[in-house]
């Protein structure tokens, strides 16, 4: 079953080994002892539902408070803490579009707020009711989770939206078939979730962004049905796939999409490799970057992040002893860590990891073929349980991310990651930071930062400390003219940075497409961007 207060199901969860919590003692300082608000406290704060009756709708309290968040810090001390103030009013499982059709007609009709629900597992404040105005239903589109065509001439295989990662695969896995989109978030998130959000999975280089996998689908707008031509490509004016990709629920609800499906691959392989420094790390990066190696994924992570992997594994030993061996072949205190994956046929992936190889010792750095990439492998959808442990032993953590140009890399993450690593300074606070470089491309890459704090006694204080971190960051991230999200959407957290981002014509675009398609904004209201009544 799924937590409620943090991340996954309650079956699982992350050891952190006590030498690690020495370590983040040591960086950080000694946790508070908290503990999470009890869930009948959560539970007894559920208002009474403002919503007219309509069948189907549910308004008991658990169901109202499973819907109330997603993922983002805010959403964590809202839950955890037991600061949740606003809720759905009701939350429905729609089975079908004709069930979804009417829902929005109901809508219309008493000026209900409606909400989209995926896996819940938005980072950026997406599902949050807002305080006031229209009651909110949650829209869980859980129940929509089929195949509903799968295409072998084309390459292509359709789907409702509410199918999740593990649902998707295994369908197209019984056919040889294989989508290849694995964000970490894939044991819950959804495919509408990822084509309304523009989320990218972390083998996109082989595989893609999301965009390029989406071919066509269907959206109920407030007022009609919006079919897409189902072409492989077209010339014909401009894309209006485009509208979707990022709408984030504020222009309808994706009922289904069709996708570029590929074959399962012969073979795939993770391994690392290690740089004496970032610096020559990110070089050798944009190197193997344009020299388009037929690879499926690079990430290459800071010292502090190669350390902080090192103490998190729980294998002291085999840490100390690669460390030496590490350091005889110049992979001193500085040393970053490469992950890198291989994806397609036995012949391919050799070629590509004889070129990778000599482009690595090019630049001074050191293969490593055992272990290290398994294990990364093995374990990159349990690592966002991480997060649940680490919350209960005092210690809160959240992630950002941007894009930035190849030449604006490193000064970029040094701005970023200062502005992070002295954000509480005045509260004598310290903060970890530590940051990977996630998406590579021709032209530049995305930069990933996680930064780790201490909870406070005071919920209200743990999530003022956030608001700091998280604002001075995005000020940087801006001012340094990278995206303000390379994958986790705008929502309520980064929507302030919007307008820096698209321009005044840009955001008048923008409005005015929802203006259109939502007169009466029944949408998923003030996420993305904020309109006027
Ligand atoms: C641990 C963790 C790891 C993550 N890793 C990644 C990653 O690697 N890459 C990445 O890109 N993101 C990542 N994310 C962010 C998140 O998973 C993505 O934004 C994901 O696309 C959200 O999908 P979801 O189905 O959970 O959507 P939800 O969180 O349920 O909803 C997100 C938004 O989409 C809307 N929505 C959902 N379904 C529909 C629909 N059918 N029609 C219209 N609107 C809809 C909702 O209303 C909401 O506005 C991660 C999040 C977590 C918690």
């Amino acid at each position: 079953m799924k937590r409620i207060q943090g991340w996954g199901n309650i079956e699982t969860d992350y050891n952190v080994p006590e030498a690690a919590q020495k370590y983040l003692t040591q960086t950080v300082g000694a946790p508070l002892k908290l503990t999470n608000a009890p869930l009948e406290v959560l539970l007894g704060k559920v208002p009474p539902s403002k919503l007219p009756p309509y069948p189907g709708i549910l308004i008991d309290p658990e169901s109202r408070l499973r819907h109330a968040r997603g993922q983002s810090l805010n959403d964590w001390v809202d839950l955890c803490d037991g600061t949740v103030d606003t809720f759905p009013d009701g939350v429905i499982y729609p089975s079908n579009e004709e069930e979804i059709r009417k829902l929005i007609q109901y809508a219309e009709t008493h000026k209900i707020n409606l909400i989209p629900y995926g896996g819940g597992s938005s980072v950026v404040g997406h599902l949050t009711p807002p305080g006031a105005g229209p009651p909110t239903l949650s829209v869980d589109l859980g129940r929509m989770n089929q195949l509903l065509d799968l295409n072998e001439d084309n390459f292509e295989a359709t789907f409702e939206a509410g199918i999740s990662g593990p649902q998707l695969e295994g369908h197209l896995k019984k056919q040889g078939f294989v989508l290849g989109h694995f964000p970490q978030s894939w044991e819950y998130s959804t495919l509408g979730g990822w084509i309304v959000t523009r989320s990218v999975g972390q083998q996109s280089y082989h595989y893609g962004r999301i965009e390029p996998l989406f071919v066509t689908g269907h959206l109920e707008t407030p007022i009609g049905p919006l079919d897409f031509p189902h072409v492989p490509k077209s010339a014909a004016g401009p894309d209006l796939r485009h509208i979707i990709l990022g709408s984030e629920a504020r222009l309808g609800i994706l009922t289904r999409a069709t996708m570029r499906i590929r074959r399962l691959p012969e073979q795939e392989k993770f391994y690392a490799a290690f740089f004496p420094n970032f610096d020559i790390g990110a070089k050798a990066l944009r190197e193997i970057a344009q020299a388009e190696l037929n690879l499926s994924m690079l990430r290459l992570s800071d010292p502090i992040e190669t350390e902080t992997t090192f103490q998190l594994s729980g294998e002291e030993k085999l840490v100390s002893f690669a460390k030496k061996g590490l350091k005889l072949f110049g992979q001193g205190d500085e040393r970053c860590m490469l992950i890198y994956g291989l994806t397609g046929d036995h012949a391919t992936n050799k070629i590509a990891d004889r070129q990778l190889a000599h482009l690595v010792r090019k630049h001074q750095g050191m293969m490593v073929k055992f272990y290290l990439g398994e294990a990364w492998i093995e374990k990159r959808f349990l690592t966002p349980y991480l997060r649940n442990t680490l919350w209960d032993l005092g210690y809160a953590l959240d992630t950002l991310e941007t894009a930035l140009p190849w030449q604006k890399i490193q000064v970029g993450r040094q701005s970023i990651v200062s502005e992070l690593q002295r954000g509480l300074a005045d509260e004598g606070e310290k903060v970890l930071v530590f940051s990977h470089i996630s998406h590579v491309y021709t032209n530049g890459a995305s930069l990933y930062i996680t930064y780790l704090y201490r909870r406070a006694h005071d919920p209200h204080h743990t999530l003022d400390r956030w608001k700091r971190l998280k604002g001075a960051a995005s000020q940087a991230i801006v001012t340094q003219g990278g995206t303000i999200t390379h994958q986790h959407g705008v929502g309520m957290d980064h929507r302030p940075y919007l307008a820096k981002e698209k321009g005044p014509l840009g955001m008048r675009i923008i409005e005015n497409i929802i203006k259109d398609l939502d007169p009466n904004q029944v949408m998923n209201r003030n996420k993305l961007i904020k309109l006027g009544k």
